[in-house]
């Protein structure tokens, strides 16, 4: 990415721009690094912000104003906690148009889009509202002789989150609401291409009573990166991006001795068998595909066309491209807005041609999009006859582009599903219930869709992949949320007469 280093020579313009600084122990705090980045508004392509990037030392400060509120924050009683939580709730959601708007701006999502993630992250923080009833541990009355043992689960100190551009909101709420609701301090590390949505989540948060230091942000690369995985006083960390930096993510924060959930990119299958309602499938995989520009980790990126379903459904996802309505997401109009950089939606592009020279055929080429101005537009994509050995189909493009995969048989479907390296979502589409049955069992990945195309768990189960799309053995919010961000602890009490008590060397018995 590019670096604009801040000097006295910054241009008029430069000057101008908005400044997105780090949120440290209950305020901003400007960047004291000398190391800062460009945002851009990918709608129109111009520079709107200039955010800092945050030095080992500036991390430090954050950690240091977590670990100091902590013992405070994890005394408060859980009803406390609960009606704090509800507050955040009411106030995100009266807050949520402003969020979005900051998603749109900078992400570039249609509105409505937007307003749909805050939405689904809201339903995260309403299940953390439950936090009483999930942090219940179990009690065993008279385990041994006038012996009782009881669990309880207690939080784990400050935690940290590292988050990718493409839910700049949503995915934040996924580990900050369970993390704060079971008594943990939080830093937060966003993407630093559309950073905005954390400023304003902290300043929603402390205007609920959120106290100073519980939340803190660190605007930043790989530096500040480094400064979390390496600290000694956070105890956790949370990862959602791309599978190389996930794993990344995930050895370095073991190697340094923390709890870590790391989840990663993926190539999400749609499976459509011959029964299946062509019309339905091919409405899905327009929708799953395209939304969001295609940079969701749960779009759809290969439809498996099985047997006779091949023809059909490349005619009527065809037919329906022509009407899709692209352009800056503040239009309501509009259905698919621009891709996240100039950098990334040329790197799209270039999978076009590419997967042409190598065998496939381009049924719609996003590329003729005709869009006046310098946003970074590109339209829709759909490659027919795709095989597994094509960069299209192996690379997580993470773009508005769809390849279409021709399987001769379920068994085929379902060996290529398995065999991608891969394993986020998956999805069947039939009117077989049998067939359905099977393919939830056999299929290889954590979030399985029946006519379903982006099977996004709710917030009371929880969101992961497997194979290459997690690394670490917790998925994310959800009851699997809940446990990684708690430790659990098993007391084992007796209240004996001291008249009874002798010295016994044996090992403890229960009969
Ligand atoms: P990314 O991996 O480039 O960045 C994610 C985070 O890691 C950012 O905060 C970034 O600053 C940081 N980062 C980037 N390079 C780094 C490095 N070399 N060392 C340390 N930290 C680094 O991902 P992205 O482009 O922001 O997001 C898109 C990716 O995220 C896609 O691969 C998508 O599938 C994935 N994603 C996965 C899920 C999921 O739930 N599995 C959800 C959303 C996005």
């Amino acid at each position: 990415m590019t670096e604009v280093a801040s000097t006295p020579a910054e241009t008029e313009a430069q000057q101008r721009l908005k400044k997105i600084s780090h949120w440290i122990g209950g305020g901003i705090v400007a960047g004291e690094s000398g190391r800062s980045g460009p945002v851009f508004n990918p709608a129109v392509g111009g520079q709107t912000a200039e955010v800092d990037f945050a030095s080992p030392a500036e991390v430090d400060r954050a950690v240091q104003a977590a670990k100091g509120a902590f013992p405070a924050w994890r005394a408060w009683s859980l009803s406390k906690r609960t009606e704090l939580m509800f507050r955040i709730r009411e106030l995100i959601h009266d807050r949520r148009e402003d969020l979005a708007a900051l998603l749109t701006a900078e992400h570039g999502k249609v509105f409505s889009d937007a307003l749909g993630e805050v939405q689904r992250g809201l339903e995260v923080i309403e299940h953390a509202c439950g936090i009483p009833t999930l942090l219940r541990g179990h009690y065993s009355e008279q385990a041994s002789s006038g012996i009782d043992v009881y669990s309880i689960r207690q939080p784990l100190g400050v935690v940290a989150g590292i988050t990718p551009f493409n839910f700049p909101a949503m995915v934040p709420m996924w580990m900050w609401a369970p993390a704060l609701a079971c008594g943990n301090t939080f830093v937060l590390k966003p993407s630093e291409k559309d950073p905005s949505a954390s400023v304003l989540t902290a300043e929603l948060l402390r205007e609920a009573g959120v106290p100073d230091g519980v939340f803190n942000v660190v605007q930043g690369d790989k530096v500040a990166v480094d400064g979390i995985l390496e600290h000694p006083d956070i105890s956790a960390v949370s990862f959602v991006g791309s599978t190389p930096i996930a794993k990344y993510i995930y050895e370095t924060a073991a190697k340094h001795g923390k709890k870590v959930q790391a989840l990663g990119g993926a190539k999400n299958h749609m499976v459509v068998l011959p029964d299946a309602d062509i019309d339905m499938a091919a409405d899905a995989a327009v929708s799953a595909a395209y939304g969001s520009a295609g940079e969701r980790c749960m779009a759809v990126s290969v439809v498996v066309a099985v047997g006779d379903a091949a023809d059909p459904l490349v005619d009527a996802i065809k037919e329906r491209l022509p009407k899709l309505r692209i352009g800056p997401g503040t239009d309501p109009e509009n259905e698919m807005g621009p891709l996240i950089t100039r950098e990334h939606r040329d790197k799209v592009a270039s999978y076009i041609d590419g997967a042409r020279e190598q065998g496939a055929t381009v049924v719609a080429d996003g590329r003729e999009l005709d869009i006046d101005g310098e946003g970074f537009f590109l339209g829709v994509s759909l490659l027919d006859e795709v095989t597994a050995d094509m960069d299209a189909y192996r690379d997580e493009i993470f773009g508005p582009v769809l390849a279409l995969v021709r399987a001769e048989t379920y068994d085929d479907a379902v060996r290529l599903v398995n065999d991608n390296p891969y394993g986020n979502g998956v999805a069947i589409f039939t009117r077989d219930g049998g067939a359905a049955r099977q393919f939830q069992s056999e299929a290889g990945a954590g979030m399985v869709g029946v006519n379903v195309p982006i099977p996004v768990p709710v917030a009371y189960y929880s969101f992961g992949g497997w194979k290459s799309s997690l690394f670490g053995d917790s998925h994310i919010y959800g009851p699997e949320g809940i446990n990684f961000y708690t430790r659990g602890k098993v007391v084992t009490s007796r209240w004996p007469d001291p008249a009874t008590s002798k010295i016994d060397l044996g090992f403890p018995q229960t009969r």
